[in-house]
């Protein structure tokens, strides 16, 4: 399918939804919202920023109290969104996200009245640089990862298209696109069954609390918590009560940093995490051990954001290998 095309389609989503996208800008790529489709940058370059916004917006009002009254938001009029240009690894992102949230009716709300459009142009150079976890092909992850349509570019510029949903079929054939592949979703975990690496690093880091790679990166990590705003699977909030005008009081979601001095606070004013070196354990911890455990799969999928942010350059892989090695 031809480029002309892919726009088409492009232009029938813009009428029905806001599309954020992927866009080149000076040297940086960017998720933002797109008014000229001509805008969209179609590489699978994996952006500077993420689209976890769109789902989990950083600060969100979950309901308010007025005097004794209770107001809660109508969420079946929530505006859709589109996810447009998502990346293979921001894809399996959502996929926890998915998991994470699959009782929230809030989050729900996003995704059911959003649209996910997902592209790939094979293994992009950003894929290829850094491996956590394996990085099959896209033809092999097309299953395994959530989305309404995907795009798969190849080196001519030419499209290939897979659904992933009815409703994406809808928009496709909306678009005035019949031919398309359609990919049923077999859940995260690849039929192999779940990735050998994260196994491997659950026990390993779990058992790391004393280990003094934490020490060595303490030293120098200035907990400014970049890392976990920029990275795609970094899910936990906090919950503020907001005082507004005429007596009203919002509650309020809004995105938690485990590196921010207010963190695993409690009355009295003791914190649970408290020392960089803590944090910095936590963090991993999180990714590499708890979420596996609960959710099966690993809670990072390789995109390096936290290490591009990073201000005095702590590489993710650097400290993962320095704790594997330090029990082999
Ligand atoms: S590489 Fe870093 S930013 Fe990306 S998912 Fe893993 S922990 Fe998050
Ligand atoms: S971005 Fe780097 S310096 Fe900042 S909190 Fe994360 S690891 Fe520490």
């Amino acid at each position: 399918m031809l480029k002309n095309e892919i726009d088409k389609l492009a232009i029938y989503i813009a009428k029905q939804y806001d599309i954020y996208a992927p866009v080149l800008s000076k040297d940086e790529l960017i998720v933002k919202g797109v008014n000229n489709i001509d805008n969209i940058d179609y590489s699978s370059r994996i952006p500077d920023n993420t689209f976890k916004q769109l789902f989990l917006p950083d600060q969100e009002e979950l309901f308010s109290w007025k005097k004794d009254k209770l107001i809660k938001p109508d969420l079946s009029k929530v505006k859709g969104k589109a996810a447009y240009g998502m990346n293979v690894l921001d894809l399996k992102a959502l996929g926890l996200f998915d998991l994470v949230f699959t009782n929230d009716p809030y989050y729900l709300a996003k995704r059911e009245n959003g649209l996910v459009v997902g592209i790939s142009s094979g293994a992009p150079a950003d894929y290829e640089e850094y491996k956590i976890f394996s990085m099959d092909k896209v033809e092999n992850v097309l299953e395994h990862i959530p989305f309404d349509i995907f795009l798969e570019k190849n080196k001519e510029g030419e499209f290939k298209v897979y659904s992933g949903s009815a409703k994406g079929r809808k928009v496709l054939r909306g678009a005035g696109i019949d031919v398309f592949e359609n990919i049923q979703f077999a859940g995260l975990i690849q039929e192999e069954g779940p990735d050998q690496r994260m196994l491997k690093l659950m026990p390993i880091v779990k058992g790391s609390e004393d280990n003094p790679v934490w020490d060595e990166i303490a030293k120098i990590c200035t907990a400014c918590g970049k890392c976990s705003t920029a990275c795609p699977t970094c899910f936990c909030f906090d919950l503020l009560d907001e005082a507004g005008a005429d007596n009203t009081v919002s509650k309020k979601r809004v995105w938690g940093n485990c590196f921010y001095p207010e963190f695993s606070q409690v009355a009295g004013g003791k914190k649970f995490v408290d020392t960089v070196k803590q944090k910095l354990f936590f963090w991993y911890e999180h990714k590499f051990s708890r979420t596996p455990a609960e959710y099966k799969v690993p809670g990072c999928v390789s995109c390096m954001r936290c290490f591009k942010v990073c201000p005095v350059g702590i590489n993710i892989i650097e400290v993962l290998n320095k704790l594997e090695k330090k029990n082999d």
